[in-house]
C-alpha cells in the first residue's frame, strides 16, 4: 500500500512535489484531480558521422582536422570540415590544423542546452587558424568574460576521454 499523493492546485507545487517524491496530484478550477507521475524516459539514438568521421576519431586522437579543397587553382581551407568546397565545389581533403589560434569573435552564453548547463555560464568563440579560410566554433575555457578580446591566442585541449562528439575539444588561452 501507497498513501495517496498531496493534491495542489498549483502545478509548479506538482512540479515540485514529483522532483521530492515522483508521484503528485492536480486539482484544475473545476475540481478534476489528475494523478501526475514522473515517467524517466530515454533512447539510444543512433547516428552515423558518415563523411564528417575523420573529424571525430581526430579528436578522439588529439588530432584537429580540417578539410582542403583538392582543386589546385583553389586549395581553400576549411576550419569545420565540408566534403566538398563551398568556394568552387570540388571535393576536399582531410588535413591537419593548428591546435593554435586566435579568438576571430566570441560570445558568454548564460543559458545553454542540458550537455552544457552545468558549465553555464560558459564561452563560446570562432576561432581562426593560420592558414584557413573559416573558422571554428568553439567553448573556450580557463577564462572569464572579461578576459577576452578579440585576436587572443587560443590553443586545444583535447577530451581526454573523449565521446566522439564536438565537447571533445575545447580551446584555453595560450600559455
Ligand atoms: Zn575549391
Amino acid at each position: 500500500m501507497r498513501p495517496r499523493p498531496p493534491t495542489f492546485a498549483k502545478f509548479r507545487d506538482v512540479q515540485a512535489e514529483l522532483d521530492r517524491a515522483g508521484a503528485a496530484i492536480f486539482r484544475d478550477p473545476e475540481g478534476t484531480e489528475s494523478l501526475v507521475i514522473r515517467y524517466p524516459y530515454s533512447i539510444n539514438y543512433i547516428h552515423s558521422y558518415a563523411e564528417d568521421s575523420p573529424f571525430f576519431l581526430g579528436l578522439a586522437e588529439g588530432r584537429l582536422r580540417g578539410s582542403r579543397c583538392r582543386r589546385p587553382k583553389c586549395r581553400f581551407v576549411f576550419a569545420t570540415p565540408r566534403s566538398h568546397c563551398m568556394v568552387c565545389g570540388a571535393p576536399t581533403e582531410w588535413i591537419d590544423l593548428p591546435t593554435v589560434g586566435r579568438v576571430h569573435s566570441w560570445t558568454t552564453c548564460h543559458f545553454g542546452s542540458e550537455a552544457f548547463l552545468k558549465e553555464t555560464p560558459y564561452n563560446l568563440a570562432m576561432v581562426e587558424f593560420e592558414g584557413a579560410g573559416s573558422l571554428l566554433l568553439v567553448r573556450l575555457k580557463d577564462a572569464v568574460e572579461s578576459d577576452l578580446y578579440v585576436g587572443m591566442p587560443v590553443q586545444a585541449v583535447f577530451d581526454p576521454n573523449p565521446k566522439y562528439s564536438v565537447t571533445d575539444i575545447w580551446f584555453v588561452p595560450r600559455r
